[in-house]
């Protein structure tokens, strides 16, 4: 089967095929580099990789690019508020710049650490001012612009498609705004550059034909993807969360300066989901690849976790099922590394494996057939060799997985001689407690039919 794609723009599955020749270029939505990246953040690059990597697979050559936005993303999606970078500087006493390079490269850790492939260009906002200048200059020329006392700001009702991506309805927003519209016109117009506040001197701020300040955040999309990708390319990705306001207004950028609609397929990863609550940086409490590290999980346990969704359903998270995702993944690694050396794949579930992902990324269905194979009665050196195909898509470094020698410290043989006795007792909220104290010291617990084994985390 050919590759075939969700595209939100037309809202349909359809086939894939490059703009031109074998080559395909992607844009992503980079972080916000205020703060550490969330395990939710964490999903979509995740989303994204396994795009790359299947587009790959199918022989095509991929020119990735991510941008870091290291200025200009407001706290209100109405372009009011301050300035997350500035906001992060107040919090950490550190400069804007330092902010962005020191969790610029905690970002690029811990996709590493995911086995994410890095994309072909990293791109920075602050990199890229006078291109951003530009563009805007580009919007007025053609009439797409308006000035208020606190920027330029894009006349979103000068362009009759806008809005289309999300399916807004314009008249609807409108009318049930609650958001302090500031002078802005209408409620769709966003900031294009804003100015510095008189009173306030800010770590970034440059020199424009409207007057010193800063870009907004939309623009560096619009204006980074066409100088490294065009005005018109194969595939721009993002989390859902972006579809109303941050591509809706890249679009409209575009489509008013250069014509296009910037991406023939939109494709956008769902959300990951706290048990409770959705997960934001903004509301501080959040979690961190670092927070699951230090309760002892190895960060492609949660790489594996992701790959047990498709990426257009939303993902619940809790620790209980980051455990099982443990628990399988274990099972696999260590039945995959008894298989020995690998001979040949069974060319026929390799492509069973792939006809399923090419199918708009149906990994749910993917894992089906990986552990259909796994039971299978398939000789071992076909297995290994079928799985180390699987796991060019998978990022599970199998071929490099060894069982990890355990030394069982004192402290967590007599947590396990505890946990026995609680479960003798039937007291199994305290059994479950252990368990946790166990997996902090780095141990990981499997109850198995011949008694319970201990690994390292
Ligand atoms: P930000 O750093 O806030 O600009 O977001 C970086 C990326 O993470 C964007 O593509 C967002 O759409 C995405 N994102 C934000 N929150 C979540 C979440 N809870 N689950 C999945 N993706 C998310
Ligand atoms: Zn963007």
């Amino acid at each position: 089967m050919t590759l075939q794609l969700f595209d939100t723009y037309e809202r349909e599955i359809r086939p894939f095929q490059p703009l031109t020749g074998q080559s395909v270029g992607i844009y992503c939505c980079g972080p916000t580099v205020y703060n550490f990246a969330h395990i939710g953040n964490l999903r979509t690059y995740l989303f994204e990789d396994l795009l790359v990597r299947v587009l790959r697979a199918n022989g095509y050559e991929v020119n990735h690019v991510v941008n870091i936005t290291d200025v200009g993303h407001l706290v209100s999606d109405a372009d009011t508020g301050e300035d997350k970078m500035e906001l992060g500087t107040k919090r950490t006493g550190m400069t804007a710049w330092e902010l962005a390079d020191f969790y610029t490269e905690a970002f690029e850790k811990d996709l590493a650490r995911l086995n994410v492939q890095p994309p072909s260009i990293w791109c920075r906002a602050t990199d890229h001012i006078k291109e951003q200048i530009a563009f805007i200059e580009d919007l007025e020329d053609k009439g797409f612009t308006y000035q208020t006392s606190d920027g330029i700001y894009f006349d979103s009702r000068k362009l009759n498609s806008y809005g289309r991506l999300a399916r807004l309805d314009i008249e609807g927003l409108q009318a049930g705004a609650r958001v302090d519209q500031g002078e802005r016109k209408f409620v769709t117009d966003f900031a294009l550059w804003k100015f510095s506040p008189e009173n306030e001197q800010r770590q970034m701020e440059w020199e424009s034909p409207w007057g010193i300040g800063f870009p907004g955040w939309h623009i560096e999309c619009s204006a980074m993807s066409a100088k490294y990708l065009g005005d018109y390319f194969d595939i721009h990705c993002g989390g859902e969360d972006h579809i109303p306001i941050h591509h809706t207004n890249e679009i409209a950028q575009t489509e008013a300066s250069r014509g296009t609609r910037l991406a023939n397929f939109w494709m956008h990863g769902y959300f990951l989901q706290l048990d409770d609550a959705k997960m934001s940086k903004s509301s501080g409490e959040f979690l961190t690849l670092d927070a699951l590290i230090d309760k002892g999980f190895d960060p492609l346990v949660y790489r594996f976790f992701c790959l047990g969704g498709h990426y257009r359903s939303q993902m619940t998270f809790s620790w209980d099922s980051l455990e099982a995702a443990r628990t399988s993944l274990n099972r696999l690694y260590e039945a995959a590394y008894s298989w020995g050396a690998p001979g040949e794949a069974d060319e026929a579930i390799v492509g069973r494996f792939f006809e399923a992902l090419n199918d708009d990324l149906g990994m749910p269905k993917a894992m089906a057939i990986l552990w259909e194979m796994v039971r299978s009665d398939l000789a071992e050196d076909v297995k290994k060799a079928t799985i180390l195909r699987f796991d060019e898509i998978l990022g599970l470094r199998i071929r490099e997985w060894e069982p990890k020698e355990v030394e069982v410290p004192g402290e967590v043989t007599a947590l396990l001689q505890a946990r026995k006795n609680a479960r003798k007792e039937k007291n199994w909220a305290r059994a479950d407690e252990i368990r946790d104290e166990i997996s902090a010291l780095g141990y990981v617990i499997d109850d198995t039919p011949e008694g319970v084994k201990v690994t390292r985390a």
